[in-house]
């Protein structure tokens, strides 16, 4: 029996490929020889944004790219629309550089570099939710601490 899908492509290998909307399944079928099927069922399984032709219109800063990528939703949350780790963690990929999209929401919404791990506020629940307010690193969470305790 003859079958589209190599079975020893792993979905794993084919959601490496698929890194960001730039990609198209397609061409990550053939890099693979696996099926444009497969490769569309792995992006929808990872909730990879959908591929779309010509929409490279050049981003002139990385705050342009992180503001592009970020739709507010109800509540004071903020959504990610661009790549994503296979885990889900949201990922800003500009001009060939990668970094976690809380790093760099962070960096434009407090006008500086976090220090140790963002996490959310204890008011968020939204996973994955980049909103910068949001979003609180070491620094924050210190002071947060120590200024319950008074
Ligand atoms: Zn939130």
């Amino acid at each position: 029996m003859i079958t589209a899908t190599d079975p020893t492509v792993t979905d794993q290998e084919i959601a490496r490929h698929l890194t960001s909307a730039e990609v198209s399944n397609r061409s990550v079928a053939q890099k693979l020889g696996v099926s444009w099927g497969r490769v569309d069922e792995v992006r929808q399984r990872l909730q990879l944004p959908t591929y779309r032709r010509g929409r490279r219109v050049p981003e002139r800063s990385w705050e342009e790219a992180v503001r592009n990528r970020i739709k507010t939703v109800a509540g004071g949350h903020a959504e990610w629309t661009g790549s994503r780790h296979p885990l889900g963690t949201p990922l800003l990929s500009w001009q060939g550089r990668a970094e976690t999209a809380y790093r760099a929401v962070f960096r434009l919404h407090y006008g500086r570099v976090p220090v140790g791990n963002i996490k959310h506020v204890p008011d968020c629940d939204v996973e994955h939710c980049v909103a910068g307010e949001h979003l609180e690193d070491r620094v924050m969470r210190d002071a947060r601490r120590a200024g319950g305790a008074r």
